[in-house]
């Protein structure tokens, strides 16, 4: 194919998370320059625009955390925060050239392949229809925040939102406060608002497997040596990505060294051990389908939990 062959195809892209922003610059790359990234959200970043509650932030080191063609070295800790996130992709937007492409707002309600132009039409929120030789769907699985039918929310007196949708105008300073749920969100929120509340109870149905974090600080002087001496923030990079799949190297079958990981799984704890202690799932949480939680503090979620007795779902709401 010609390179004029190439630079005729249009394309249109849903999302300007991680992977919206990653095809654009790679469609960039190869002179692709007509190309469309439609964003409901009112700006970029995906998940990171969206979710700014109190302590969000990485959960795997940053620089694994970051496009491989633009490492950042800038981070101010080894797990980098939701504004830091934010900023490094809009600034990438920026700088690869991909952000006056971007259509924020603008939400897509329908794409429809069309089998004799072999063409795409996507249905734009407002009725507006496109064409175009080529659709990424980078939606993302978690930009549609659900909050269950709970049985007297719309009675209940009292503030309420998804932690995605974090209400800023609300101050929950002095106040009883109810998380429901202790993942991945939660873990970061409690200890970021434990000293803040009057009261926290954190609602879970089932436990958790949480790990240290091992999060740091990182230092000017280790900054400014990951920008300068060539070679290093890609070394760090690979480092940890290294470190990050080490588990997957141990295959199934292999009994013994499945064991060895188990005993250093041991120094994960479930992230709420009740008065009389519950069967954890399973002995071995690398087997386990739910994904192992990180925190810094020696007790991350039930920092502060008024629900001493094992594992509830929640029904009702009153008040
Ligand atoms: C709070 C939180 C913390 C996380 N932390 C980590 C972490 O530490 N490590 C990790 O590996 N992963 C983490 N994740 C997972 C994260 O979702 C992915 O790592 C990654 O950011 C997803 O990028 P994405 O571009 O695929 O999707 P998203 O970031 O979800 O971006 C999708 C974009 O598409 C837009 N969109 C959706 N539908 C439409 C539509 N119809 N029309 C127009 N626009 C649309 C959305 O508004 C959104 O901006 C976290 C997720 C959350 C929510």
């Amino acid at each position: 194919m010609s390179s004029n062959e190439t630079t005729s195809v249009s394309v249109a892209i849903i999302g300007a998370g991680f992977g919206g922003l990653a095809a654009a610059i790679e469609l960039e790359r190869n002179d692709i320059r007509d190309y469309t990234v439609f964003e409901k959200g009112d700006g970029v970043g995906g998940v990171w625009r969206a979710n700014h509650y109190p302590g969000a932030a990485c959960d795997v080191p940053s620089p694994t955390y970051s496009y491989s063609f633009e490492l950042e070295t800038e981070w101010s800790q080894r797990f980098g925060t939701q504004a830091e996130i934010r900023a490094y992709l809009e600034r990438t937007a920026v700088k690869c050239g991909v952000a006056p492409k971007v259509r924020t707002n603008t939400e897509i309600v329908a794409a429809t392949f069309d089998e004799g132009s072999g063409r795409w039409q996507v249905e734009l929120a407002d009725g507006e229809k496109q064409w175009f030789d080529g659709l990424i769907c980078a939606t993302g699985q978690l930009s549609r925040p659900k909050i269950p039918a709970l049985d007297g929310l719309k009675t209940f007196a009292g503030k309420h939102f998804h932690s995605a949708e974090w209400d800023d105008s609300v101050d929950i300073t002095g106040k009883r406060v109810a998380i429901v749920g202790s993942g991945a969100s939660a873990v970061q929120i409690v200890p970021a608002i434990a000293d803040r509340v009057r009261e926290l109870h954190v609602i879970q149905r089932s436990p958790n497997w949480v790990g240290n974090k091992w999060n740091h600080k990182s230092n000017p002087r280790s900054r400014r040596l990951l920008r300068t001496l060539p070679g290093l923030a890609r070394a760090q990079h690979n480092l940890e990505c290294f470190h990050q799949r080490l588990p997957l190297l141990v295959p199934h079958r292999n009994r013994q060294g499945r064991r060895r990981l188990a005993r250093l799984s041991h120094r994960l704890r479930p992230s709420h051990r009740p008065r009389r202690p519950h069967r954890l799932p399973n002995r071995f949480p690398h087997k386990v389908i739910r994904r192992w939680l990180f925190s810094s503090g020696p007790s991350p979620v039930p920092a502060r939990h008024d629900l001493p007795r094992g594992f509830v779902g929640l029904r009702r709401l009153r008040g």
